[in-house]
């Protein structure tokens, strides 16, 4: 699975990159990437983040 972004919704805080374990989320002042190969789910970024712009990708 993994996360995904809403970049209309992103602020750039940077709550979810200080949050995640395994340093999937890349941030700059006007970019964010997401590396799902790394994500291990464990939704610390979308509790995280003040304006849900993160959402988890579901299996297809
Ligand atoms: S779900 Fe966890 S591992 Fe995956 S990007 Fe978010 S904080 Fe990182
Ligand atoms: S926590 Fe949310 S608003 Fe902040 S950088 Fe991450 S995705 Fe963007």
């Amino acid at each position: 699975m993994g996360v995904k972004v809403n970049r209309e919704k992103c602020c750039y805080c940077g709550a979810c990159v200080a949050v995640c374990p395994k340093n999937c989320i890349g941030l700059d002042e006007v970019r964010i990437e997401i590396d799902n190969s790394k994500c291990i789910d464990c939704l610390a970024c979308i509790r995280m983040c003040p304006v849900g712009a993160l959402g988890k990708i579901e299996k297809k």
